[in-house]
């Protein structure tokens, strides 16, 4: 079949032109432009949301005359917020071109200062995950390394928190970020800058549904965020029924893609596995997990998510007693698993449920 030859991930995914974004440039790039000042001064008044006046980093007249003739100074627009029951936030984003993503703040619980920030790194997702409300939209364009950091800075300026030790990046909001490698790294590089925000690359996890090519290109880059792969299924036949990327590079080879994983001291992996009813949630199917695991399951995370059920897709979640006896079984394996509290459901802000408004009506 035509469809087995040529996946639309295979194709680069579009992408908005224009000027460089103020906020993906860092302190070398504004000197190599020729910007007026101390390129680390711009850099860090750009990447500091809580000092800014009126919306705006605060810069000198001429330093903000020369952005204007020369950079993209959009910051992507807060256009919704919806509070959750359990203290997370979903956020409505638009962009320039009126596209719409979202995102999710969830601080730690009401004792704890740190905030987990779930982030899109595309608008739509070509990976066609028929469990995922964004994989039924399709593809609609990469975010640019710009509306990546804009997005987290914009978030940061609504709802803190102000100390950058005590966020963390998640990519699995919309969109496959090794999809969109280029500027999801581009991205990175700017968190983790010292004189940025300085978040270290241990509290940046880029998540992927087993894109081989993507994470083989990751693993050689500096600075390398930590890893999260979305199993879901434990046979060839599951997984390619679910996630058409395992037709590609089936489970085989993703496990050979992880241990070739350049891992850092003290990295961990992180498996995600959503629990579908009747799809995976048998006692084989956790005894095949752990086998594909292999030694990694000693000491590497294995997150099971209950299926976030939304109109785009007919699986539900298992019941309760089937998810206790999955987790028995995995633990009596010497699995090191934790059952996600899944956030902002009410919100429908939880994994796999976040779409642009306009598809949801549709
Ligand atoms: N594209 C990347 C990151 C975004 S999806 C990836 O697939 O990893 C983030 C996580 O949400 C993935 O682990 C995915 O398996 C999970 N997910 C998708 N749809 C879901 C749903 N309906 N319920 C629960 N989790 C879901
Ligand atoms: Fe895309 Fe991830 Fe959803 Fe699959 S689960 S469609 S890769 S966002």
């Amino acid at each position: 079949m035509a469809e087995d030859l040529l996946h639309s991930w295979d194709h680069p995914a579009p992408e908005r032109a224009g000027r460089p974004s103020l906020f993906a440039l860092l302190p070398e790039d504004f000197v190599a432009m020729g910007a007026p000042g101390r390129a680390e001064h711009i850099f860090i008044q750009s990447q500091h949301p809580w000092v800014w006046v009126e919306g705006r980093p605060r810069v000198s007249r001429e330093i903000r005359e020369w952005m204007a003739e020369n950079l993209d100074t959009a910051l992507p627009q807060i256009v919704e917020r919806h509070a959750s029951e359990d203290g997370s936030t979903k956020l409505v984003l638009a962009l320039a071109d009126g596209e719409r993503i979202e995102a999710v703040h969830m601080p730690r619980d009401v004792r704890n200062p740190r905030v987990t920030l779930c982030i899109s790194s595309q608008v739509g997702c070509a990976m066609g995950c028929t469990f995922c409300a964004t994989g039924a939209m399709g593809i609609r364009r990469n975010l640019t390394a710009g509306e990546i950091v804009g997005q987290v800075l914009a978030l940061l300026r609504e709802l803190g928190p102000e100390k950058p030790h005590q966020i963390t990046l998640v990519f699995m909001g919309m969109g496959e970020p090794l999809h969109n490698l280029e500027h999801v790294h581009r991205a990175i590089q700017v968190f983790n800058h010292q004189q940025g925000l300085n978040i270290s690359t241990k509290r940046i996890t880029v998540s992927t549904s087993g894109l081989v090519s993507g994470i083989e290109k990751l693993a050689l880059l500096e600075p390398r965020p930590w890893l999260a792969i979305s199993l879901n299924a434990t046979t060839d036949a599951a997984r390619g029924a679910v996630m058409p990327v395992n037709r590609v590079w089936n489970l085989a080879r993703l496990r050979q893609a992880l241990d070739r994983w350049p891992l850092g001291p003290k990295e961990k992996l992180t498996i995600e596995y959503v629990l579908m009813a009747g799809v995976n949630d048998t006692p084989e199917d956790a005894q095949r997990l752990a086998d594909w695991m292999g030694e990694l399951r000693h000491s590497h995370n294995l997150n099971l998510i209950r299926m976030n059920e939304h109109a785009a897709s007919s699986f539900r979640e298992p019941v309760e007693d089937r998810l206790r006896a999955f987790v028995a079984c995995l633990k009596a394996l010497g699995c090191f698993v934790t059952v996600r509290k899944s956030r902002g459901r009410d919100v429908q802000a939880a994994c796999g449920q976040l779409i642009r408004e306009e598809s949801r009506q549709g």
